[in-house]
C-alpha cells in the first residue's frame, strides 16, 4: 500500500525515531509499504518519518536493489564529496551538500539479523541523508546552497 509522503514544515520529519523493537509482520509490512511508495514516488531512498512513523526504518534503491536497513547506524566514514540532493519530502528543490565519500553503515535486517553495508557516492550520500532523518534532520539544515534553475544553465 502507498503511504503519503510528508511534506518540510510538517513536524513530524523533526523528531528523533525511535529503535524497532519487535522484527514482526507490522514492520514487514512498513517495509513493503517504503518500498513501493519510494517507487512510485521515483525517489532512490525513504526514511519511515517521511511516511509518518517515527521509526529508525529506511529503504534505498540507487539502482542496485532494495536494501531495507533498520535500527541502522553510521559506524565509519572515509572522505568527502559534494555535490546535488533532493528529497522527497521538498519536492522540486535541490541543495549542494558536501558528505562524507564512502560510509559504513551497522544496520539490522527485517528479522533483526546484524550486517553491515559499505557504500560509496551516490550510495554513501543516500545512506547519510536517510539515516539523518531518523534524527530530525534535513539536507537543508547541511546545504552549502541551494541549486537553483540558473546554476544547472551556467
Ligand atoms: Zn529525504
Amino acid at each position: 500500500m502507498q503511504r503519503n509522503i510528508i511534506k518540510v514544515g510538517d513536524e513530524g520529519l523533526r523528531k528523533v525515531c525511535k529503535p524497532i523493537q519487535k522484527f514482526d509482520l507490522r514492520l514487514w509490512l512498513l517495509l513493503r509499504d517504503m518500498a513501493e511508495t519510494m517507487y512510485k514516488a521515483e525517489g532512490v531512498g525513504l526514511a519511515a518519518p517521511q511516511v509518518g512513523i517515527l521509526r529508525r526504518v529506511v529503504v534505498i534503491d540507487v539502482g542496485d536493489g532494495l536494501v531495507e536497513l533498520v535500527n541502522p547506524e553510521i559506524i565509519a566514514t572515509e572522505g568527502e564529496q559534494a555535490g546535488p540532493e533532493g528529497c522527497l519530502s521538498i519536492p522540486g528543490k535541490q541543495g549542494y551538500v558536501v558528505r562524507p565519500n564512502k560510509v559504513t553503515v551497522r544496520a539490522q535486517d527485517r528479522k533483526g539479523k546484524f550486517f553491515e553495508v559499505t557504500g560509496e557516492e551516490f550510495f554513501a550520500r543516500a545512506l547519510c541523508h536517510e539515516i539523518d532523518h531518523l534524527d530530525g534532520v534535513l539536507y537543508i539544515d547541511k546545504m552549502d546552497h541551494e541549486i537553483t534553475q540558473d546554476d544547472e544553465e551556467n
